[in-house]
């Protein structure tokens, strides 16, 4: 810059023309005349400045071509040219960019003779700030069609929403509200729109039925309350054409609010099936376990005068397992259902009925003032419930037991009452079954006896704790041993030798009695095979034995591990067997008949289908019940039976054996009625293997077997 003209300074006086020339070298506007030769006639100095130029490159006489290629050499850029290009010669602006970033227009003016004048101008700023104005219209424009896009989209949106959506505005006008706002209340497009009042869509609303069960007055107080709290909340509302809605309350900052509202009456009603399905039994619709725990509990915490009580009744019913094997699962859930009317029938509004699964029921009976109201209850139910069931045509009677406790006295908690219950329903099943009994702490004494003699029965086993003692079975003619029966004893380490009748209904119970009853079977088999071969043994068999798979396997297997010959094998069994799955139990029998193996009706005459058994299998043989035996001499029934069953057994061609015959009196008298056998403590006691080896059978070769020993 330091060759440019400074005439600023200049300091010679003021004149016309050079006040001209100052001026217009003052100019903002780069200014160049040339004549008709193309040489420079006036150069100003804003041209020389916005070229770089010195005032010797732009004196008069300075050919423009040398102005042009100056021009060039700086390396500018054409940004824009005059429409019709003709250079210089033409009027119309030329735009270039220097390489400073700098933005130079000119204009050359031709003039008539044949020189010309042209006018340079810096337009940098100029072009920045259309530049800059151009990007805000274009970013304007751009916004603008955002917006408008979004809007579109929002309009998309919001009406192709599953929830009802509104604005409000602080003066709870309506701004927006979407298509399924309107359908969710049943409102009209027509009459709803921006400005709309909320009280205006509220009395719609009531007109429509998509009200809440409240008035409009009470629904517009609570409606503005939630309006202008100014806090976000959840309400649901139920109307009153059963729909209920969801609605989410969230107020804007300018005081107005914005809306949710969702149709959630699918989900309610299946949250409220979900929660009945939860507490309830789904066959009966009684109570369940979870729901019967939480009414207990609310009864025991509920009783407001000491004397107040809350019994709870264990109910079971009888035969239930039958109907279900005889009729079908279909008949069972039949015979419950209709169990659970009848027990609605019994109860007041105040107790809860509940199914525990199978064929228990528990009843909640609270409050009572009195144990006798318990009685009464159980009475009423044992007695409707023995009532006849019609089971579509079936027509069958079952029976009920029920244990009852009374809280607070049996138990403060519902755990606790229950179990007790439970102890006392076991004692009323014990006890015949068709009955009811009270709780008494001794029950829970004998409980746990049971539970710890179940533990040491499934001990006893592997600990090897069972004997089998033989008990001999003799002619009555002509006194000779025929065969022994095996009976289970149990060597318990602590209680000495125990009964069978003290162990076996637990073993039966608990399912034990079938690995037990394995290994009864498989002991007799192998210790009768190291008898005479004319001796016998049997073995008695329960009728859980009888029920699980795989007795015959068990037999033939013992009989083949120990080489004993199936004739040689005695099955004891009572009536209990042929009571359930009769036709199964049958088939059995007779295929342990075609084996060869002798089968025995043990007990006969204490139960009740004795004689119709009788028909429906060809025993070999009877007992006659201890019971008969005993009374023999003294009662003249037990004799007509003895004989009766003698005559009987002897006309079908099967033996009889009286049991239990302790007195020389006793053997006369079965004999003299026509028995073939007996057995008792006459003849001998039962004894284990080693005493019968050593008492009967090592002599039995020398001499003839004693008329009479009774063991130790
Ligand atoms: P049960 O089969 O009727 O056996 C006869 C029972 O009468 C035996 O009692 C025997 O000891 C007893 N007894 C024999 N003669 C007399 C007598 O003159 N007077 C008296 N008072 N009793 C006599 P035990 O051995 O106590 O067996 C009782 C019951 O236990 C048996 O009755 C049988 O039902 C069952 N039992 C025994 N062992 C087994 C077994 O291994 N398996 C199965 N399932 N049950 C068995
Ligand atoms: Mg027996
Ligand atoms: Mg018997």
């Amino acid at each position: 810059m330091a060759d440019v003209i400074e005439h600023a300074n200049d300091p010679e006086p003021a004149h016309p023309t050079r006040l001209l020339e100052h001026a217009i070298d003052n100019l903002s506007l780069g200014l160049v005349i040339f004549d008709s030769k193309r040489k420079v006639v006036f150069c100003n100095r804003r041209y020389a400045e916005i070229y770089r130029l010195s005032s010797e490159q732009i004196k008069p006489g300075t050919a423009i071509s040398e102005l042009v290629e100056h021009r060039l050499n700086l390396g500018l850029k054409v940004l824009s040219k005059p429409d019709a290009c003709a250079g210089e010669r033409v009027a119309g602006s030329t735009v270039l960019e220097l390489p400073d970033g700098r933005i130079i227009s000119y204009t050359v003016y031709p003039m008539p003779d044949g020189g010309g004048m042209a006018t340079h101008e810096d337009i940098t700023d100029r072009e920045e700030l259309s530049t800059r104005l151009k990007r805000q219209v274009e970013l304007g424009q751009a916004h603008e069609e955002n917006l408008r896009i979004a809007n579109l989209q929002f309009d998309i949106a919001i009406n192709n929403m599953s929830q009802g959506l509104c604005f409000f505005d602080a003066e709870h006008r309506l701004i927006v509200c979407n298509d399924r706002f309107l359908d969710m209340y049943g409102l009209q497009a027509d009459r709803v729109g921006p400005g709309t009042s909320l009280t205006e869509i509220v009395d719609m609303r009531f007109e429509a039925g998509s009200f809440p069960a409240m008035s409009r007055d009470e629904y517009i107080d609570w409606r503005t309350k939630v309006a202008i709290s100014a806090e976000p909340s959840d309400s649901i509302v139920e109307l009153r054409n059963g729909r209920t809605f969801k609605i989410r309350h969230r107020p804007r900052p300018d005081g107005g609010w914005v809306a949710t509202h969702e149709d959630i009456t699918e989900q309610r009603q299946s949250e409220v099936k979900i929660e009945y399905m939860a507490h309830h039994d789904a066959l009966t619709n009684l109570a369940n376990r979870i729901l019967l725990n939480e009414r207990l509990e609310q009864a025991l915490g509920r009783r407001i005068h000491a004397e107040e009580a809350v019994a709870v009744h264990h109910l079971d019913l009888d035969q239930f397992k039958a109907v279900n094997d005889t009729f079908g699962h279909h008949a069972g859930d039949r015979l419950l259902k209709i169990v659970a009317d009848r027990l609605r029938a019994l109860v007041r509004e105040t107790d809860t009925i509940a199914r525990m699964g199978g064929d228990e029921f528990v009843i909640v009976q609270a409050p009572i003032a009195d144990p006798a109201q318990a009685t009464a209850l159980a009475q009423g139910i044992i007695g409707s419930i023995s009532e006849p069931f019609d089971l579509d045509g079936h027509q069958t009677t079952i029976g009920a037991s029920i244990g009852i406790a009374v809280g607070p006295g049996d138990g403060l908690i519902p755990d606790k009452l229950l179990r007790n219950a439970d102890l006392a329903l076991y004692r009323a099943k014990g006890d015949g079954r068709g009955t009811f009994r009270f709780f008494e702490s001794a029950m829970d004494h004998q409980m746990q006896t049971r539970r710890i003699m179940e533990q040491d029965l499934r001990k006893a086993l592997p600990s090897g704790e069972f004997e089998l003692y033989y008990q001999p079975v003799v002619n009555l003619a002509s006194n000779d041993i025929r065969g022994f029966e095996a009976l289970i004893r149990w060597n318990h380490p602590k209680r000495g030798l125990i009964s069978p009748a003290t162990f076996i209904p637990l073993a039966e119970e608990i399912g034990f009695i079938v690995p037990m009853g394995e290994w009864v079977i498989r002991q007799a088999c192998a210790t009768a095979a190291g008898w005479p071969d004319d001796l016998h043994v049997a073995v008695n068999i329960s009728a859980v034995q009888f029920r699980s798979p795989g007795l015959m396997q068990v037999i033939v297997g013992a009989l083949a591990a120990s080489g004993l010959h199936p004739t040689r094998l005695e099955i004891e069994i009572t009536e209990t067997v042929l009571l359930h799955n009769r036709e199964a139990t049958l088939a059995v029998l007779h295929q342990l008949r075609s084996l060869g193996i002798r089968i025995a009706m043990d007990d006969f005459g204490t139960g009740y289908s004795s004689l119709t058994y009788l028909q429906c299998f060809p025993f070999d043989k009877i007992k006659i019940d201890r019971s008969f035996v005993k009374n023999i001499a003294d009662n003249a029934s037990s004799l007509n039976i003895v004989r009766a069953v003698a005559a009987l057994a002897n006309g079908m061609g099967m033996t009889t054996t009286a049991e239990g015959v302790e007195t020389i009196e006793q053997r006369d008298r079965i004999a003299s009625e026509g028995c073939t056998e007996m057995q008792g403590f006459l003849f001998s006691r039962p004894l284990p293997a080693a005493d019968i080896e050593r008492l009967y059978l090592a002599r039995r070769e020398a001499q003839k077997a004693p008329d009479r020993i009774v063991a130790a």
